[in-house]
């Protein structure tokens, strides 16, 4: 089957990386210590996006595929399907805190948009597995797993605590 992730960039390896590994074989059905034959994709960003990207390929031996968003494009041509994202327009770029170049915020929309329109296209099984950090607000994961429900696709989503949160 096709595992779509979409999950929390503050998410951690070491304080995360269990829940997401068995949220991941849940998800997949794996049984008896078998990881199957599956396919995960992510939104190629930090967080639970990498760490599930790593676990697929080096532990379960998956298929893999990563779709960037180019958060240094607008495109103000871009209407937002389901209406929640802020359109390009004069003043809307910004600037991460731990970063200095402007970047576009709809970016990650649409590429949770792009995600979503190609799982629908996709024969077989598949799922959208979220691991958001609630306490953090994960707007991105909540945007993706949204669309996925729009989509009719089946989600599981597996909520993550932070020690930062507290
Ligand atoms: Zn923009």
């Amino acid at each position: 089957m096709i595992l779509v992730v979409t999950g929390s960039r503050f998410a951690k390896s070491d304080e995360h990386g269990s829940r997401i590994r068995h949220g991941l074989l849940w998800a997949a059905g794996a049984r008896d210590g078998a990881f199957g034959d599956h396919e995960l994709w992510d939104g190629s960003a930090s967080g639970a996006d990498g760490i599930a990207h790593d676990l697929a390929r080096e532990d379960f031996g998956w298929k893999a595929k990563r779709l960037t968003a180019s958060w240094s494009e607008c495109d103000p041509t871009w209407v937002d399907p389901i209406g929640k994202a802020v359109p390009c327009a004069p003043g809307h770029r910004k600037v991460r805190s731990n970063g200095t170049t402007p970047y576009c915020p709809t970016a990650g929309f649409r590429r949770n948009a792009l995600m979503i329109s190609e799982l629908v296209k996709v024969e077989g099984r598949k799922v959208v597995v979220g691991f958001p950090i609630p306490a953090l607000g994960s707007r991105g994961t909540v945007d993706c797993l949204t669309r996925a429900l729009h989509a009719g696709l089946p989600i599981v989503s597996v909520p993550l605590t932070s020690k930062d949160a507290l």
